[in-house]
């Protein structure tokens, strides 16, 4: 699994990379329309200065670029370019970038070399981290992908000074995420300074982003591939949260937002069913409810829409959806099976 590289200016990175790869290396810098202008066209320079061959691609920015039209724009730059196996991409932005420039890394020439620099909360904190790539076609999210890991992610935390509120907002639903299913005492830290922390980037968010990403990575440590099962309590929250998204045609809600009602449903789950405290439950939703995030459904989703996407979700296994549940703040559980009866009722809370 490719290293963490936290709290270091991007400035650094040509550096850096230089005690990876030799001079001249051939680099291409994939960035998203809202991020070239800001930090894609300093990178390169900074890259050519120390020495290699560096370019930058600009895709449209938003989940429209998640394709394999895009892929196949950009394979067919790195061959016009010459790129070999030694070559390097980089990923500029957010998770769209990520998991798009990541396949490609992934499958070009059967695999080149990638570097992932998140430059969204949801991507430092998330996304870059894991080795997940892929794309979206018609029929599904992220059905075509492959597992890919980078020789290194670098979480800049100044990156996110320019993030638009809602999109802060969609980063935290996975940060309060960590704290819920592994460490109590960041969920508290959040607890305290939610209303502070919901306003954007501040200095204090760097050990929250550090703490968050070292979680991700020591999960994903013990099963990189996602083969084990060991992976799954990343999923809190996700197996509804993912329903949501899809049974509304993913307009309505940004994947954080989703996920958030995923966890109000979840906490009820795990309160009727493996001990998880009442006034813990009410914690949860009371950090939810101040960190901008939804915790019921906007409109109306049919709860057989729900149901249907339950059933196609990738982590189904046998046609029975497994929950993550939580037993106490800090400690989730996998694998657990809930009745439909009891599903019923969690998600009518929630207005599903
Ligand atoms: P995104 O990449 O679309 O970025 C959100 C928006 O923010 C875009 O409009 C982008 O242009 C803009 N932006 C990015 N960085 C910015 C900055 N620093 N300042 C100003 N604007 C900036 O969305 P996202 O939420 O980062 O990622 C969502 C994608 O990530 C989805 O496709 C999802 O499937 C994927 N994802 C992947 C994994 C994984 O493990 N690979 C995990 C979670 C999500």
């Amino acid at each position: 699994m490719g290293k963490l590289i936290v709290g270091k200016p991007l400035s650094r990175l040509p550096a850096i990379l230089a005690g990876y790869v030799g001079p001249q290396t051939k680099v291409m810098v994939v960035a998203d329309s809202a991020i070239a202008n800001r930090h894609g066209r300093s990178l390169v320079t900074g890259l050519r200065n120390a020495g290699f061959d560096a370019a930058l691609t600009v895709v449209p920015a938003g989940e429209r670029s998640k394709t394999l039209a895009q892929a196949d724009r950009l394979y067919r730059e790195l061959a016009r370019r010459r790129f070999e196996r030694q070559s390097i991409l980089i990923a500029l932005g957010g998770g769209v970038v990520g998991d798009l420039t990541g396949f490609v890394a992934a499958t070009f020439l059967r695999g080149i070399k990638l570097v992932q620099v998140p430059t969204t909360l949801l991507a430092q904190v998330d996304a870059a981290i894991g080795g997940k790539t892929g794309v979206d076609i018609p029929e599904g999210k992220n059905l075509v992908g492959a597992f890919y890991h980078p020789l290194f992610v670098w979480i800049d935390p100044l990156l996110l000074k320019t993030l638009p509120l809602r999109h802060w907002k969609n980063g935290l639903a996975e940060v309060i995420k960590y704290g819920v299913i592994r460490d109590a005492g960041l969920f508290e830290r959040l607890e305290c300074r939610i209303d502070h922390l919901v306003k954007g980037y501040s200095t204090e968010w760097a050990p929250i982003i550090a703490r968050c990403a070292q979680i991700k990575a020591e999960v994903v440590k013990q099963d990189p591939f996602e083969t084990t099962g060991r992976r799954a309590i990343l999923n809190f929250g996700h197996s509804i949260g993912h329903a949501i998204e899809a049974a509304a045609g993913y307009r309505d809600y940004l994947h954080g937002e989703a996920i958030a009602v995923g966890m109000v449903v979840a906490g009820r789950l795990s309160e009727n069913m493996t001990g998880f405290k009442s006034s813990d439950r009410s914690r949860l939703d009371s950090l939810l409810r101040r960190a901008g995030l939804p915790l019921e459904a906007r409109r109306p989703i049919s709860r057989r829409r729900i149901f249907e996407f339950l059933a196609r979700d990738k982590k189904t296994q046998d046609g029975a959806v497994k929950f993550v549940l939580l037993r106490k703040l800090g400690k989730a559980v996998s694998g657990q099976q809930v009745d439909k009866q009891s599903l019923v009722d969690a998600l009518a809370v929630s207005d599903l």
